[in-house]
């Protein structure tokens, strides 16, 4: 059997191209494969942490507003539609959104082969133009599998999350410093948040959603000392507000070649309500203490330890996973490939050399990190949309809708 699309994953993105296929004229034959053994997403460490993005950048609402799979039909099945209105908040709690994105793929549970990882992405051999791909698939036994489609959607390598970890290495373990995961933070919490004393001096390392949760987390706690955070996440940069420390002068280009905003410092304002939010509670930890106890926010700092140096504690985030994991997969396509073609915030199309490839058999990356990937983009349904749309439209997909239009010169 040909599949019309094989996924390879089952994120977000992938779940939003599974219902834009569910909800088109003519559904494609698709097969999603997923290396994880069942639907899972980025569990909240904390349970009332927020997303970032209103509730109608969901898996389908801005490509079909009439989605059976939108949050407000979510929200209407858990029978908790008025309560959510209510709440006054457009912005769902993580824990929730995690139940909306598993009730979701719960629909497509027949459709993916979970625990089974895709290895390698290769062209059928043939005279003229590739047409297929051949698709290897390694399951949960080892066993390797190769079937064909003839379109491939790839999770996007995305650079920009692959941050490196800063360094700790002049961290001091003979005067009592100690470090923890982020991932154990949970576990630890209740340690941190005791009655120690004198109080504990905390330091958060990192760049990631965790660590931003984790220093708002902290920063609710009346029992703890100094907090630092150690981070190359520029969102956080408003809260240098609170350091209270001039920055020496910027030398300055004369003002016709000078950008504007080059110039500007973000105000808190203007930021996130997370970050709105650890302002808040920064500014309110220091008018409590009396000053004695703030939040030190470093910025771009490559020496962590240096920075962490009065921390007893410091919650460190572990070296991030290569985004480009699967980098491997594509290396088949090499000597076809020019490039991509980028389409919006989420979607990639790659391009191939003139003839090498029909046109009915595409390849398209697709992610639904965002920037600050504390939402999914916000372009995710309708680029998801876009390549079910682009199925139906290719050669062997009008054949496929029963309809095939030829034309010659
Ligand atoms: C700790 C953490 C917290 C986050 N919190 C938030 C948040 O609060 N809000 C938010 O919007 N975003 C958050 N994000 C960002 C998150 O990455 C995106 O929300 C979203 O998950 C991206 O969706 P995706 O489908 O593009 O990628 P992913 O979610 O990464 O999904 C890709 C899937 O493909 C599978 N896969 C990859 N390669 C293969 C292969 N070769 N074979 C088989 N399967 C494969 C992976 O197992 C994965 O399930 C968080 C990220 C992290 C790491």
């Amino acid at each position: 059997m040909v599949y019309d699309l094989l996924c390879i994953g089952f994120g977000p993105a992938q779940l939003a191209t599974a219902i834009a296929n569910h909800e088109s004229r003519k559904p494609a034959n698709v097969l999603f494969v997923e290396r994880k053994p069942t639907f899972s997403w980025h569990s909240p460490q904390l349970t009332r942490t927020r997303m970032e993005s209103p509730f109608i950048y969901d898996l389908a609402t801005t490509r079909n507003p009439r989605s059976a799979f939108s949050y407000t039909n979510y929200l209407f099945v858990r029978d908790r539609l008025v309560e959510f209105t209510n709440s006054d908040r457009l912005n769902p709690l993580r824990l929730e959104f995690e139940d909306y994105l598993s009730w979701a793929a719960g629909h497509f549970k027949d459709n993916v082969r979970y625990g089974s990882e895709v290895v390698g992405v290769a062209p059928e051999k043939c005279d003229g133009p590739v047409r297929r791909w051949n698709v290897a698939i390694r399951d949960a036994k080892g066993q390797t599998q190769v079937v064909q489609a003839r379109s491939i959607v790839g999770p996007s390598p995305s650079g920009k999350h692959d941050q490196k970890p800063l360094s700790l290495t002049s961290v001091d373990f003979l005067a009592g410093q100690r470090i923890i995961s982020v991932d154990d933070y949970k576990s630890r919490r209740n340690d941190l948040r005791g009655n120690n004393e004198p109080r504990l001096n905390i330091a958060v390392v990192g760049s990631g959603e965790q660590t931003i949760e984790i220093l708002d987390d902290l920063l609710t706690c009346p029992r703890l000392g100094n907090i630092t955070v150690v981070t190359e996440n520029e969102s956080l940069a408003p809260l240098r507000i609170l350091d209270g420390e001039q920055e020496p002068p910027q030398p300055r280009l004369c003002s016709i070649w000078a950008k504007p905003s080059c110039e500007q410092k973000s105000p808190i304002t203007g930021s996130s309500e997370l970050v709105q939010d650890i302002y808040a509670r920064a500014y309110e930890k220091q008018v409590a203490s009396k000053g004695e106890y703030t939040l030190r926010v470093v910025v771009g700092s490559r020496d962590a330890g240096g920075a962490c140096s009065s921390a007893n504690v410091i919650i460190a985030e572990q070296a991030q996973r290569s985004a480009f994991a699967n980098n491997g997969l594509f290396h088949g396509l090499d000597a076809l490939v020019l490039g991509c073609r980028q389409k919006g915030d989420s979607l990639e199309e790659v391009q191939f050399k003139r003839g090498a490839v029909a046109e009915s058999c595409k390849v398209w990356m697709l992610s639904a990190h965002s920037e600050g990937g504390r939402s999914l983009a916000k372009d995710i349904a309708v680029r998801a949309g876009e390549v079910v749309k682009a199925l139906a439209t290719t050669e062997e997909g009008r054949e496929r809708d029963g309809v095939t239009i030829a034309a010659r010169m």
